[in-house]
């Protein structure tokens, strides 16, 4: 039995070994990923709940030349630990508000923020840049973060928040229910939409319990003035349970996937740029 202990310790510390190479790898790569032109955005609709398409969530795509398409959900927390998150953040928000600025349709854009990129830098500096750069109207620019920004360091989040906020952009709560404290923060900043988490949303006709959190939430948001934007609609049950709760927006696999751009040219007008 001892030695049978022994051995397991032994496998758990090569797989270890291994998944650290792995990240440490995927860090080397990454860093170069930029220059390379091997990322990408792809836009996924947001709809109001009639089905109008009133703008596109930006979000990577790292194709790499032997890996195939990374997804985010491997690469960005990697970008995290390493720091290069700070460049990869600014080379998203660039792409989607240059994207953006040329579409025919003043839709809204929605831009996914880590939390790191409120740790350092100048992010609304940053942001106030590239409005000027690329022309786009900061109404139409929508900034997705997560509660981490104000877990880190209230003070110095809450204080960028109204920076940008002051620019004229708008700021949506992420993945709304999957933290610890979100209710708390609710009323500590002026948030201008709320969108529940996906994982809520798959449950809501399996599950009662999934589907008072989502008449919760959405009650909660309306509360406080506030639309509610689900994720991770991928079926019509869903979408008509939504429509009853009288959640505003949806976003899923059921209104659209994400794609490159050109796939939504009839949504944009033609002129889009890329
Ligand atoms: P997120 O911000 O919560 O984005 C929504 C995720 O749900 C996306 O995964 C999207 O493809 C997926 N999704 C959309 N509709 C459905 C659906 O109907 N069913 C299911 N099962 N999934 C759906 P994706 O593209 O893999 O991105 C994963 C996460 O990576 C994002 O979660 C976001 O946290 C992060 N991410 C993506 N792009 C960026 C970025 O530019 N910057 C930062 N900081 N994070 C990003
Ligand atoms: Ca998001
Ligand atoms: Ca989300
Ligand atoms: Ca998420």
């Amino acid at each position: 039995a001892k030695g049978a202990g022994r051995g397991k310790t032994r496998f758990f510390e090569i797989e270890m070994d291994n998944r650290l190479r792995e990240r440490r790898a995927i860090s080397n790569e990454l860093s170069s990923a930029i220059a390379r032109n091997e990322l990408c955005l792809h836009y996924q609709p947001l709809a109001k709940i009639d089905g109008e398409v009133i703008g596109f969530e930006a979000l990577l795509r790292w194709q790499h030349p032997q890996r195939g398409m990374v997804s985010p959900a491997t690469f960005i927390p990697v970008a995290e630990e390493s720091g290069l998150i700070m460049q990869i953040g600014e080379w998203a928000l660039r792409e989607a508000c240059r994207e953006a600025a040329s579409w025919s349709q003043p839709l809204q854009i929605a831009v996914n923020l880590s939390p790191i990129q409120f740790r350092h830098g100048d992010l609304a500096g940053l942001v106030h840049s590239l409005l000027l750069e690329t022309g786009l109207a900061p109404t139409r620019l929508e900034l997705e973060i997560t509660e981490g920004v104000l877990v880190e360091d209230f003070d110095r989040g809450l204080s960028i928040l109204r920076r940008l906020k002051a620019l004229g952009v708008r700021i949506a709560m992420d993945d709304f229910g999957t933290g610890y404290s979100s209710l708390s923060y609710m009323q500590s900043f002026p948030f201008d939409k709320i969108k529940i988490d996906k994982s809520f949303i798959s449950n809501v006709k399996s599950n009662p319990q999934s589907a008072a959190i989502v008449r919760a939430v959405i009650g909660l948001a309306h509360g406080l003035n506030l639309p509610v934007l689900a994720e991770g609609v991928e079926t019509r049950p869903q979408l008509d349970f939504l429509a009853g709760e009288a959640c505003d927006e949806v976003q899923g696999y059921l209104m659209g996937r994400p794609q490159p751009i050109a796939q939504y040219a009839d949504l944009i007008g033609q002129d889009g740029a890329t």
